[in-house]
């Protein structure tokens, strides 16, 4: 009985992880998968998928630093504003 809660309970977790990962995919936030090739919208170079991250936030979240100008992109490409928090 105690065993069937817990395995109910990890259950759950995992549908609400998945929810969020095919959530965020459509709605294009943190959460989403992005599998494309980023683009510079600087500059218009292609940033590499091996990428190093270069903030907590692109560890945690994905993105990356252009190599050319050196523009902060999220995983979905776009410009990375550090001035507004939280958006
Ligand atoms: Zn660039």
């Amino acid at each position: 009985m105690v065993l069937t809660i817990i395995v109910l309970f990890l259950f759950v977790i995992l549908a609400i992880g998945c929810a969020l990962v095919v959530f965020g995919t459509f709605r294009k936030n943190r959460w989403g998968v992005n599998t494309a090739q980023l683009t510079c919208p600087n500059c218009g170079n292609h940033l590499s998928h091996v990428r190093a991250p270069k903030s907590m936030d692109q560890i945690l979240w994905g993105g990356a630093t252009c190599s050319r100008c050196g523009t902060e992109v999220d995983k979905w490409g776009r410009t990375v504003n550090r001035s507004v928090p939280f958006s």
